[in-house]
């Protein structure tokens, strides 16, 4: 008979990070198995590069001595349907970083960098795209005051969007982070200087998590443009570390797809009389009536119109 959390003498696990040929496979009691790919698994693939890629669950063998020694070793046998993907498009095609992410943290500092509101939507499109959870962390409230930011938390509250206020530096806001992240997969984006790893390092203590970023702009053609991992939080979940996503233009998208990055906007874009409306030039637009009756954020409604115009930051 099978064991709990076993299958045909597979058991399961989770890619945590992929590297040449080998994918490291962490087991649900913490062991970390290194494993090659059945070679029937890769006939399937067209591209032969994203047969498995960090994030994924996976079913490793385990048969015979596989699993004793130092360095445990595996095949990977089969690989479930993914959910969640955060990709990268390059010209040629859309290149999957990595599997399975439940959501996406924004981190945004009050000051040094500045606030810049404008960015905010962007990642919040970003997410949709990938369909990641969306939540907004407006980092480093000791240095500036957060009253004068409570009419940007409520329009996103109102939208169905978390937005904590924190400090990495104070710890406020840093309980309401960890029960974001418990037992979901997360990716952390945000400019550089932010507070993404100050703010993981006190979510987690003893996680230290390295804090400079490697640009990934003059990294084009190399074989190992960005590695994605993931790390095991103690009180569960699970958080994606890359430098590479973290300075990623996520939001490189088509014009018509932006709308649906816009979720509040899908009642009225629903009742617009023209199927293809784009909600820009149109008369008899509903999203833009529901603009002038302040049922849409102006705000928002603006980050639509840079979106679908292709306004680049
Ligand atoms: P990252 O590039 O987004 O990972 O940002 P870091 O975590 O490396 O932080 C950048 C700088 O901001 C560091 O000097 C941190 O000490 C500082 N910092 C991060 N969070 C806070 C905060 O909440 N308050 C203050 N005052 N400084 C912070
Ligand atoms: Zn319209």
């Amino acid at each position: 008979a099978a064991m709990p959390g076993t299958e045909g003498g597979w058991v399961r696990g989770r890619v945590v990070r992929v590297h040449g040929l080998y994918s490291y496979v962490e087991l649900d009691d913490g062991r970390t198995v290194r494993c090659t790919v059945r070679r029937v698994l890769k006939s399937l693939q067209v591209d032969e590069r994203s047969i498995v890629t960090t994030g994924d669950w996976v079913w490793v063998a385990a048969g015979g001595d596989a699993l004793r020694g130092a360095e445990p070793e595996g095949v990977i046998e089969r690989i479930d349907p993914r959910h969640g993907v955060l990709t990268r498009s390059s010209r040629r095609r859309e290149h999957v970083l990595v599997a399975n992410v439940d959501q996406l943290v924004i981190v945004m500092s009050l000051v040094q960098p500045e606030l810049k509101v404008h960015l905010i939507d962007r990642y919040i499109a970003s997410a949709e795209k990938g369909g990641l959870k969306p939540v907004l962390v407006l980092n480093k409230i000791d240095l500036a005051d957060p009253v004068a930011l409570q009419p940007l938390v409520g329009a996103y509250s109102q939208i169905g969007i978390p937005t904590i206020l924190a400090s990495a530096q104070t710890g406020v806001g840093v309980a309401r982070l960890r029960a974001m992240l418990k037992d979901r997969a997360t990716v952390f984006s945000g400019q550089s200087g932010v507070g993404k790893s100050s703010l993981l390092n006190a979510a987690e203590p003893g996680l230290s998590l390295r804090v400079s970023e490697v640009s990934d702009v003059n990294q084009k053609g190399k074989h190992t443009t960005t590695t994605a991992e993931l790390i095991r939080l103690s009180f569960g979940g699970w958080v994606v570390d890359t430098p590479g996503v973290r300075q990623l233009q996520l939001w490189d998208t088509r014009p018509e797809e932006v709308e649906g990055y816009f979720s509040e906007l899908r009642p009225f874009i629903a009742l617009c009389r023209f199927p293809d409306c784009t909600h820009t030039h149109e008369s008899d637009c509903r999203v833009k009536d529901a603009v002038r009756r302040k049922l849409v954020s102006g705000r928002r409604y603006y980050s639509y119109l840079g979106l679908f115009n292709g306004v680049e930051e």
